[in-house]
């Protein structure tokens, strides 16, 4: 296995949802804390979004900032839909 950083960052992102990647990816830039935990949130639930709001570790130090604690009926956040939205159309590293 490569020790590339770039590489590492690719392959991961070619295991990740398309409606994610734009998130993973400014993370791994840097850029943003915010997408940071969200990115952490989603691979630690496998990318469903669902088990993050039905989430119960309350000791993990992302718990209490944790995305989609709250979807609206429509089954969307709409905080975090416009993120998706705007980090789902940057593409891949490289
Ligand atoms: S808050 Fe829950 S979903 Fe987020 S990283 Fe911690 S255990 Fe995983």
């Amino acid at each position: 296995m490569s020790n590339d950083p770039i590489q590492k960052i690719n392959q991961r992102l070619s295991q990740i949802p398309k409606a994610y990647k734009g998130i993973y990816k400014k993370a791994v830039q840097g850029k943003s804390l915010r997408a940071a935990v969200n990115a952490q949130c989603l691979e630690c639930t496998g990318w469903q979004r669902k088990e993050i709001t039905l989430c119960t570790a309350k000791a993990c130090p992302l718990y209490a900032i944790r995305p989609y604690q709250e979807i609206l009926q429509d089954g969307h956040n709409e905080a975090f839909s416009a993120v998706e939205s705007k980090n789902s159309e940057q593409g891949y590293i490289g």
